[in-house]
Order: C-alpha cells, then structure tokens, then sequence
C-alpha cells in the first residue's frame, strides 16, 4: 500500500501544519502544499498529527494498493 498526502483547496492557511511537519508541508502562496510525501516513522507520525490538527480537515491522505508489476 502507498500512502499519498494531499492539501485540498478550502486550506485557511493557518500554519498548523506546517508547523507540525516542517520539510514535508510548507506554506504556498494561496494554500499549504505538501513538498514531499512523509518516507520515514517519524514523518509519517508529524504529517498525520499534521492532518488531525488541521481545522478545516483539509489534509487528505489516499492510500492505493502497490501496483502490481506487468507480466
Ligand atoms: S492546518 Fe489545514 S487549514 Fe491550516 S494551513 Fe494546514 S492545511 Fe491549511
């Protein structure tokens, strides 16, 4: 399974999350935008508590399965 972090477009641009995952979420001009997804224990623990701060639910997380190599 990957796990695919995104900003949606009603961010108020508080700063919550990227204050709690700095290097992986960073403020844009107009929204917060991810700069590069979480790879480590400790990233992926920052940008979730990243997402259950944010107070407009704007962080979604979309996990698909692994493609499978072609035959
Ligand atoms: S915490 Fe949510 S509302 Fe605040 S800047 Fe981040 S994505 Fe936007």
């Amino acid at each position: 399974m990957t796990t695919t972090y995104s900003i949606a477009g009603d961010c108020l641009r508080c700063g919550a999350c990227s204050t709690l995952a700095p290097g992986i979420i960073a403020m844009g001009e107009t929204i917060a935008v991810v700069v590069r997804q979480p790879a480590t224990a400790q990233e992926i623990a920052a940008t979730e508590a990243a997402l259950f701060n944010c107070p407009m639910l704007a962080i979604r997380k979309r996990t698909a399965p692994v493609q499978e190599a072609l035959r």
